[in-house]
This record gives C-alpha cells, structure tokens and sequence, in this order.
C-alpha cells in the first residue's frame, strides 16, 4: 500500500501530499457514492479524435447497461484509484508493426504485453465510416469498437461471432445502426469476466 500510495505521489500536482490523496481515495470509495463495475480511462496522447467524449461515454453506458453493468468512460488522469476495475483505452495512429495487423483493423486488445489496455486505430476507423460522416456518427462508432474491445479485454476466451458486438469485421452500416445489442453468450461471458476481473 505504501509503496503505491508513493507511486502516486510522484503522479500528483505539486503541493499535493500522501496524506491528502489517500483521504481522497477514501472518499471516492465510501459507501453512497457507487463505483462503476469498470472504469475505461482515455488517453489519446495526439488528440487524433475530436469528437466529444460524453457522446462515445453515452453509448458505451447504453450497450453495457443493456447487460446490468455500469461501465464509465472519462478522460485518463494517471491517478485512477488502486484497485478499480480499470481499462486503459489508448488511441494511436497506427498500430505497433510488430503485431502485424492489416490496414482496415480499427481496434486492438493484445493478450500479453499491452497491461489492461485496449488501443483504437482511429485513422482505419475513419476509413470504414467514410467520408463526411453525419452529426454523431463518429461517437457511435468509436463507441461500438471501443465496446467490442472491451469485451476482448474482459472476457478473452470468448470467441468472435457471426455477426453483431462481437463481428470480427465491421462495415459502416453496423458502425452507425441506430440501436446495437450484445447477444445473450457474449452477455455471459462479459459478466463472468468482470466479476473475475
Ligand atoms: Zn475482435
């Protein structure tokens, strides 16, 4: 604990001690204030998507609380508590060479090596939405492939499906459809994963 708490420390603006960080953490956990089931922590370093976040957050909360569980998007800060439920979403340009992806891959969760990250390839995204998307669309999109990686991340054993959240390959029309459901056996196994979690 110590040693976390001074890990952190190095993390925190100026001024800030162990002392009034661990109160923090204190009160973000105290009974009243519900935590999510899991928390998703955004960083996009080269602020490639300049859509607004609250409208990908909303989606996200809208497919994962069809299945019962409160799933939080917001802006990383380097200082999510010790022991939540916590996902990093980063967002690249490109992905690293080294995992040998085709062009039109828009999302990626390694199973070894990347932590608790998933990474979005915002420019492949781009590609299968098309030119001149419409009001919203961006945020939806980002949504459903952040969401399928999600699910990566949460539950790996679980295999891609024919069709639907789980589709190994996305065209447009599934990126943007009005309303997107997860199917029962990948419901399951989200909820297992996340408990394990
Ligand atoms: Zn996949």
């Amino acid at each position: 604990m110590h040693r976390v708490r001074r890990r952190l420390g190095l993390l925190a603006p100026r001024g800030w001690t162990g002392a009034a960080l661990a109160v923090s953490l204190f009160a973000a956990a105290a009974p009243g204030i519900a935590a999510p089931d899991l928390e998703l922590a955004w960083y996009d370093p080269d602020a490639i998507v300049d859509t607004e976040l609250e409208a990908v957050a909303g989606e996200v909360a809208a497919i994962f609380g069809d299945l019962g569980k409160r799933v939080a998007l917001a802006r990383g800060s380097g200082l999510e508590a010790p022991g939540a439920k916590l996902l990093r979403v980063i967002v690249v340009k490109e992905p690293v060479a080294a995992w040998n992806l085709g062009p039109d891959v828009m999302g990626v969760t390694p199973r070894k090596g990347g932590g608790k990250s998933v990474y979005l390839i915002v420019p492949a995204l781009r590609e299968v939405l098309g030119g001149a998307p419409e009001e919203g669309e961006m945020a939806l999109a980002l949504a459903r492939v952040l969401a399928h990686e999600v699910v990566h991340a949460v539950a790996p054993e679980h295999p891609h499906a024919a069709h639907g959240l789980m589709g190994a390959r996305y065209q447009r029309r599934l990126l943007v459809k009005k309303r997107f459901r997860v199917d029962p056996a990948c419901a399951a196994a989200f909820i297992d994963g996340l408990d394990a979690l």
